[in-house]
């Protein structure tokens, strides 16, 4: 085994903390980083943990499987090292003296929860890179990244503070303790990089893997709004709890999703998502005004993740207080903290002025079906998918639907139906529910208990009945009755084929089945995930399928006909009833919203006065 060359000091050794990282992108396209890690008062038998988990993002992920080649020693004598499991190891070390080890990672996920490095561009989670002096995390660590391999035009970005860094970002950083060093991503490359404030916040925004086309200065005006729309609501004028703020995003062919921080997020979205300088296809009226789709879908997910500044990352559930980095962390409250948030992320979005009225009943249509047209609603609810997120809501499969309910759409629809319950017995508020919650638990952990108290409080009775309905039953939701208190129809519509059969379907020259909905008729048929539907037997005739919305055409007045399947190799004949059209028993609900009163809506949409 050759030894991993020691990485030069290029800071001033007495800044460093006695817990400290240097980090080298070492091989771009060998995708290493070179990490050394300086304890100056190790323990005896000192241990080492990598988490196993990013706080964030439920599901045991292992990060260990990306570390190599760890040694360690005091002085210039090798320490031999012992692995305990999966993610610890220990050193046989003296107490006293200095304990050095060194190792690599590979980095090559995309994702915004772990590491990449490649020519282009590095991008680092602590969770991924920075193994946790078991005993000493709550001393101060520092973070030294040096360029090693970087090509000259690299800059850095991070939220941590800087101690001694040059120019670009490279050097030094101090983190108070090692929860706030993990919750620092570090992103580095040739990135576009502005700045902005909000509220007398500075706030700066990073992108990489932008297209020539790319409007920076329409982002940060954009985000700027959400973010000052986002410091109102929990404050008002006062001062909101962070003193900076850094977005990071990561723009590439396909991706979506983000990460929250306390002090930053990391983001991925489609190319096509960023807002473009000039677009000859657009009508110019559109372009100045309207974010097309794709760009809202990236400003929803920037009014996510920035809302969750607060909802999470500071109030956050009691299970939180102190994250265990080396096992599932369960909490029955991702409804509140998740659904809360995609609640608001929308709606911030009106209240900024970035979308309209109508654009956000469209957003609210959406997450409605994501609702209605999963019977999963009616086994699980959203406290128990809650619990469940690390086994069932990260690792989705066909049953999915069928066995559970999302935590971020129904409990944004519950703290819709919340919001408008309040509203029409003329108390309260729930922007007001959380800034009396924030007060409440001092911006920390809390609990279940918090949110019902101030709910009697504010609302001036139990909104028990609710909660346990709503959260912890899988009763329906009263939406309609809700809506039409201020201002917006909802009706029943006619479903799509795919839903009237009970199917979620992949079309690409023929019908694949990804999903047999409960109680639906290609569930009584007996078709099956997996499924290829090749074609339709009507009345002694056979026909070929290549996609559903042909079955209307083929089938005509027929309600019985056969199904033709392949699966496993065999090709079976399956009976199938076609349900009447608007008939009882499909498994999928739809709806469309209308406004009734449009008055009634706008003072459900506007911020409501402190
Ligand atoms: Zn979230």
């Amino acid at each position: 085994m050759s030894a991993i060359p020691a990485t030069p000091a290029a800071t001033d050794p007495s800044a460093r903390a006695a817990i400290h990282y240097c980090v080298a992108p070492a091989d771009l396209h060998a995708h290493l980083f070179a990490v050394t890690l300086s304890v100056a008062a190790p323990q005896a038998a000192q241990e080492f943990a990598l988490p196993v988990w990013i706080p964030g993002s439920y599901l045991v992920r292992e990060f260990s499987k990306n570390l190599q080649r760890l040694q360690a020693q005091q002085g210039d004598v090798p320490v031999p090292l012992t692995q305990l499991d999966k993610h610890r190891w220990r050193a046989a070390c003296r107490s006293g003296a200095p304990l050095t080890l060194r190792y690599e990672v590979c980095a090559y996920d995309p994702s915004v929860r772990a590491a990449w490095l490649d020519a282009a561009r590095g991008f680092f989670n602590g969770t991924s890179l920075c193994l946790r002096v078991v005993g000493q995390e709550a001393a101060a660590h520092t973070l030294e990244v040096q360029r090693a391999a970087a090509p000259p035009d690299w800059c850095l970005a991070t939220a941590l503070t800087a101690v001694q860094v040059d120019a670009a970002g490279f050097g030094l950083y101090r983190a108070a303790d090692y929860d706030e060093l993990v919750d620092s991503p570090v992103e580095m490359g040739n990135f576009w990089s502005g700045a902005f404030t909000a509220c007398g916040v500075p706030h700066r925004f990073v992108v990489s893997g932008a297209a020539p086309s790319f409007d920076g200065e329409r982002l940060l005006a954009d985000t700027q709004k959400i973010c000052a729309a986002a410091i109102r609501l929990w404050h008002g004028e006062a001062a909101p709890p962070h003193a900076h703020y850094l977005f990071m995003l990561h723009a590439m062919h396909d991706g979506y999703g983000g990460l929250e921080h306390r002090h930053s997020t990391a983001l991925v979205c489609k190319r096509r998502e960023l807002p473009r300088r000039s677009d000859p296809l657009a009508a110019p009226a559109d372009q100045a005004t309207k974010p097309g789709e794709d760009y809202t879908r990236l400003l929803g997910l920037i009014s996510h993740e920035y809302f969750h500044t607060w909802n999470v990352k500071r109030l956050r559930p009691a299970e939180f207080a102190r994250y265990d980095y080396d096992r599932e962390n369960y909490t029955e409250l991702l409804w509140f903290f998740e659904g809360f948030t995609s609640y608001y992320d929308d709606l911030l979005l009106r209240r900024a002025g970035l979308i309209d009225d109508a654009a956000y009943l469209k957003r609210l249509t959406q997450a409605i079906h994501q609702v209605t047209q999963a019977p999963g609603r009616h086994v699980q609810s959203v406290a128990q998918a809650s619990f469940d997120a690390w086994v069932k809501y990260y690792r989705p499969d066909e049953n999915t639907p069928n066995a559970t309910v999302s935590y971020y759409t129904k409990g944004a629809l519950v703290a819709l139906c919340l919001d408008l319950t309040l509203r029409r017995e003329g108390c309260s508020t729930l922007d007001a529910v959380l800034r009396a919650l924030w007060q409440r638990c001092a911006g920390g952990p809390m609990r279940e208990d918090d949110l019902r108290a101030v709910l009697a409080e504010l609302g001036g009775r139990s909104f028990a009945p609710e909660l346990d309905a709503w959260v912890h039953g899988t009763d329906e939701l009263p939406l309609a009755e809700l809506l039409a208190a201020h201002g917006v129809r909802m009706q029943a519509e006619a479903p799509q084929i795919a839903q009237r059969l009970g199917l979620r379907i992949n079309e690409n020259h023929s019908v694949q089945i990804k999903t047999v909905l409960r109680h639906g008729a290609a569930e009584r048929a007996g078709m099956a995930a997996g499924d290829e539907w090749l074609g339709v037997e009507v009345a002694g005739q056979g026909w070929r399928l290549t996609r559903l919305d042909e079955l209307p055409l083929l089938a005509g007045a027929a309600r019985e006909l056969t199904a033709l399947v392949a699966r496993d190799g065999r090709l079976l004949r399956l009976p199938l009833v076609l349900p009447e059209p608007g008939g009882a028993g499909a498994p999928a609900d739809t709806f469309r919203l209308s406004v009734a009163d449009g008055a009634a809506l706008g003072r459900l949409l506007d911020a409501p006065p402190l």
